[in-house]
């Protein structure tokens, strides 16, 4: 099989994103969750749109989340909280969907956590791996996963937390 130089002429078009096509047929990946970004795309139809984009820990290019991704990580973690997030692992795997009678290239997150690794708790600031004990406690009093008062205090600067 030639999968190992597997390349689409479409990533030689767009490389700013992950896509179906950086995917080789029936290839899955697991992928840790660094952080989740809102940023400006761009769609085909020349329109800016902000979505949401997952960045990862493994040298990949980042993904941006439709909907229907966002639910499916939302389902198998049991939290729509981004923050907690950081950390977790995906699966994902290219696939077709319907759009407008066409079928087009798409990403998907398979219905299941990723077996194979542990889920690794990460500060949202620095991205240094922590205890779960101290990642509970991060979230619980402020939302979101610090390591340190460190990271807690370079990302509310400015801001009062009681
Ligand atoms: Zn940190």
């Amino acid at each position: 099989m030639a999968e190992q130089n597997y390349n689409h002429w479409r990533n030689l078009v767009d490389n700013e994103h992950l896509r179906a096509e950086c995917f080789a047929p029936k290839e899955k990946r697991v992928l840790t969750i660094k952080e989740i970004k809102q940023e400006k795309i761009t769609s085909a139809n020349g329109e800016t749109e902000l979505k949401p984009v997952a960045h990862f820990v493994e040298n990949v290019l980042p993904m941006v989340l439709n909907v229907t991704n966002c639910k499916m990580i939302e389902k198998i973690y049991g939290t729509g909280n981004i923050y907690e997030w950081i950390g977790k692992k995906i699966q994902v795997f290219a696939t077709k969907t319907k759009v407008a009678k066409e079928m087009v290239p798409c990403l998907r997150i398979e219905d299941v956590i990723p077996q194979s690794n542990e889920v690794q708790y990460l500060c949202s600031v620095c991205g240094k791996p922590i205890p779960k004990t101290t990642y509970d406690q991060s979230i619980a009093k402020y939302g979101k996963p610090y390591c340190s008062k460190q990271c807690l205090d370079e990302d509310t600067k400015g801001e009062q937390i009681l």
